[in-house]
């Protein structure tokens, strides 16, 4: 089969017909041969009859229902496990990405040799001040600790080798990072396409402004599993170790300082008069905390069902 095409969706019945019919439409004028996997997650409005409807007149669509709303990256998840195309394309419900937009994401993947293409809404229309301009604060940091030059790496929609998707686990709200998450699984050929974007047609965004706020700090996590997740003494060996030597250090300045003024004859004060004493204590007790975090994150990691689960590419 050539193409995979993913669709999670939420509450999105005004949509999903139309959505349908330019798949199919295009797909149908390239000659591919194609499945289109609608993911429902946890919609309460028409979403899934519409799907089961569609289903029973076209073999090529699939479905799955959650239960409840678990959110887009499980959704994506369960999906990419069942997909069967060579290339697997990603995208919104909301008619505000385009089906047009597929062959030749399908040609970068195919003859370009690309792992990962994502889409560019270069010309954007959400609002600016809630959207826009957050949008791209976020992209600016996200390339500066991944090192992936993409000028928009949550676009929905997106176009994958197989490989890739077989290969990364999506989880909580990952989907932002999928790049992020490919290229540290080796899969390094990404590029991007600047794709046609529509304003929203139908219903309302599904995410907040909260989104800015929790992409920042699952960036954090992502950048602290990838260079410490298997070695996570050496984040916090080095933090405690430089802690607890600063607060050793300052502790013997303070207790060599009262000393020296004792034996002088200089006045002097306890050392627990002095403030440098609590704070270089309050350090070496910081100091000793890292170290045990440390300890504990090794015995995590050591238990890990994934401590020796390396990617292999080819063997003979
Ligand atoms: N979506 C989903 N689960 C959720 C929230 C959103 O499957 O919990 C789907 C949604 O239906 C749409 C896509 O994810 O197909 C992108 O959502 P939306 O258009 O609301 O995001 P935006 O365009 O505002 O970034
Ligand atoms: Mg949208």
């Amino acid at each position: 089969m050539d193409i995979s095409v993913i669709i999670p969706f939420y509450n999105e019945e005004e949509s999903l017909g139309e959505l349908y019919q330019w798949i199919k439409r295009v797909m149908d004028e390239n000659g591919y041969s194609y499945e289109i996997i609608f993911v429902d997650d946890g919609s309460t409005d028409g979403s899934w009859n519409i799907v089961t409807e569609l289903k029973a007149t076209a073999e090529q669509v699939h479905a799955i229902k959650f239960r409840r709303n678990y959110g887009k990256s499980p959704a994506l998840h369960c999906a990419f496990q069942k997909a069967e195309g060579d290339v697997v394309i990603t995208m919104d419900a909301d008619l505000q990405d385009s089906p047009e937009e597929i062959p030749e994401l399908y040609r970068m993947i195919k003859e370009e040799g690309y792992d990962l293409v994502s889409g560019w809404k270069k010309k954007r229309y959400d609002a600016l001040l809630t959207k826009n301009l957050p949008s791209k604060l976020f992209n600016a940091t996200a390339r500066c600790v991944s090192g992936i030059k993409l000028h928009d790496f949550n676009c929905g929609l997106k176009a994958y080798r197989k490989d890739v998707v077989k290969n990364i686990e999506l989880y909580n709200e990952m989907h932002r990072y999928i790049p992020i998450l490919a290229k540290s699984a080796g899969f390094t050929k990404i590029a991007e396409k600047p794709v046609h974007h529509q304003p929203r047609k139908y219903g309302k965004s599904k995410f907040g402004a909260s989104r800015f706020f929790n992409g920042y700090l699952d960036l954090m996590t992502l950048w602290f599993l990838n260079r410490f997740g298997k070695k996570p003494m050496h984040f916090f060996g080095i933090l405690g170790t430089l802690m607890f030597f600063i607060g050793f250090v300052a502790v013997i300045v303070v207790g060599a300082t009262k000393l020296y003024d004792m034996h002088h004859g200089n006045p002097y004060r306890l050392v627990t008069e002095s403030p440098y004493f609590y704070i270089s204590l309050t350090m070496m007790i910081l100091g000793t905390m890292l170290f045990l975090g440390g300890f504990l994150g090794e015995l995590i990691s050591r238990n890990s069902p994934e401590r020796n689960y390396y990617r292999i590419e080819e063997e003979f």
